[in-house]
């Protein structure tokens, strides 16, 4: 059996690696168009903040080290130009060479990823303008920082990689800006979560600009700002567009494959598209809520490894089956953790629950301890059934371990009530004889 894999990131080389585990017969072979493989885009915004953290720490493994270590033949700078489903065939372009080759699968694996979404912004195709997506991206902002010097930046949008690369373009010195649409940053929380965000970017000097849209990027001589549509200028001798990303599926769209939500591709519980032998994964698949099962679009490398995993071992014959997702996840800004997991507040009234919500504001550990800072749990549950629906926390300190508890909770079926009883560990430096997280459920019941 030959498997053939678009794409070598998160979700391409998890279905390469499982499937081997699995079977040592198999012929595997990965087309990706990039030079780079298997890196963390997640570490993009420290690389580019953090002179200790290098593009080896990013990239740490290279496709002679796939084919040693699982006889995985890598293909980089190979662009999978079409899909023939009938006669299961593809056409790849070697980007080195722009040699056109065929190449033939009993199975396909799409993990073709994102791209970023980019708004119609006038005049954005200019040296001072980037988005982040891949370790290229990255080296460019890097090597434009060196070489410019730029003294201020302005980013675009203001959801987790915009908030990330505002602490690390900080960190290089720069005076930072930020424009979003919405009032608040991080639209895709509730603004009582999101509001202690804005606190937090004003308290580190960073200027956000709400309810604005960027109309165009103006340069005249040595003059750069960004223009917004109300006619107010930042300057920005650097300029970052993070605005979101949409599924990568020209290769699905072509061929017709069923897409759901945002446009990511269909997929059932093994990763099976709608076309035979076809299976997709990672940020260009759709995912499903593991608390009311509907169709979401989520993309993060957390679910992108899960589902490579899943996808295979179906094609090697093996039976795991992906069980949804809670869009689990959090980020850093500055001295701030932020987390989220399930449903918002607005998601849970939109979907028609009956909800109860509670704030909860309490130490992350024995308040003698000099690291000892406020968290603030804000729980939202289903009035009908008890059970708890989604959670956002944010604080400075040991947020990460109460998002999880709460998401292996939900993810349990537990109700807002059963969380005081969970038998959580406790000394001083920890936590709290009763932990925030007990809390939430001795209020929530
Ligand atoms: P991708 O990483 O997009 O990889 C897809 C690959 O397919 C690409 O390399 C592309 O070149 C290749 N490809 C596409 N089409 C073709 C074709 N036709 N032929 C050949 N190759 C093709 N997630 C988290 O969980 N936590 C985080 O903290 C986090 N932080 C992030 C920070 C940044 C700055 C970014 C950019 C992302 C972050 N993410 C985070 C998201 C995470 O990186 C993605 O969810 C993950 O990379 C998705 O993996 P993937 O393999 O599905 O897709």
């Amino acid at each position: 059996m030959k498997i053939i894999i678009i794409g070598s990131v998160a979700a391409g080389t998890s279905v390469a690696a499982k499937a081997r585990r699995n079977q040592e017969n198999v012929e595997i072979t990965i087309y990706e168009k990039d030079s780079d493989i298997s890196y963390s885009g997640c570490g993009l915004p420290y690389y580019i903040g953090e002179d200790y953290i290098k593009r080896d720490n990013l990239t740490p493994r290279t496709p002679s080290w796939f084919k040693k270590r699982f006889n995985i033949d890598i293909n980089t700078q190979h662009e999978v130009i079409d899909i023939n489903p009938s006669t299961q065939t593809l056409t790849i372009r070697n980007l080195a060479t722009g040699d056109l080759f065929q190449d033939k699968y009993d199975k396909l694996v799409l993990a073709t990823g994102a791209t970023p979404f980019i708004p119609p912004i006038k005049n954005l195709n200019q040296k001072h303008v980037f988005s982040l997506r891949n370790v290229h991206q990255a080296d460019s902002i890097l090597n434009f920082i060196s070489n410019h010097a730029p003294k201020h930046a302005a980013i675009i949008g203001s959801g987790y990689i915009g908030l990330e690369m505002a602490e690390n373009l900080q960190n290089r010195g720069l005076k930072v800006s930020i424009i979003e649409m919405e009032a608040l940053p991080m639209p895709a929380l509730d603004p009582d979560v999101s509001v202690h965000i804005l606190k937090e970017l004003k308290n580190k000097k960073i200027e956000f600009y709400g309810n604005e849209t960027a109309d165009s990027i103006l340069h005249f001589n040595e003059n750069k700002f960004v223009e917004l549509k109300s006619g107010k200028q930042i300057k920005a001798d650097l300029v970052i567009v993070s605005t979101g990303v949409k599924p990568q599926t020209e290769l699905a769209k072509n061929i017709n494959l069923q897409t759901s939500v945002h446009g990511a591709i269909r997929v059932n519980e093994h990763m099976q598209t709608s076309i035979d032998n076809i299976y997709a994964v990672g940020d260009c698949a759709v995912a499903y809520s593991r608390i009311d099962f509907e169709p979401v679009w989520v993309p993060l490398g957390s679910t992108a490894n899960k589902m490579g995993r899943i996808c295979g071992d179906h094609i090697t014959g093996g039976s795991l089956k992906f069980e949804g997702i809670l869009g689990t996840g959090i980020f850093k800004v500055f001295d701030l953790s932020v987390a989220t997991t399930g449903f918002t507040e607005e998601e849970a009234r939109n979907k028609g629950y009956n909800i109860a919500v509670h704030h909860n504001f309490k130490p992350n550990q024995t308040e003698y301890f000099a690291s000892s800072s406020e968290m603030m749990i804000k729980m939202i549950a289903d009035k009908d059934t008890g059970k708890i629906l989604g959670a956002q926390i944010i604080g400075k300190n040991g947020v990460d371990k109460r998002i999880d508890v709460i998401a292996t909770a939900i993810t349990f079926g537990a109700t807002a009530e059963q969380l005081f009883h969970l038998d959580l560990a406790y000394a001083p430096p920890f936590s709290t004889t009763k932990d925030p997280v007990h809390y939430s459920g001795m209020v929530l019941n």
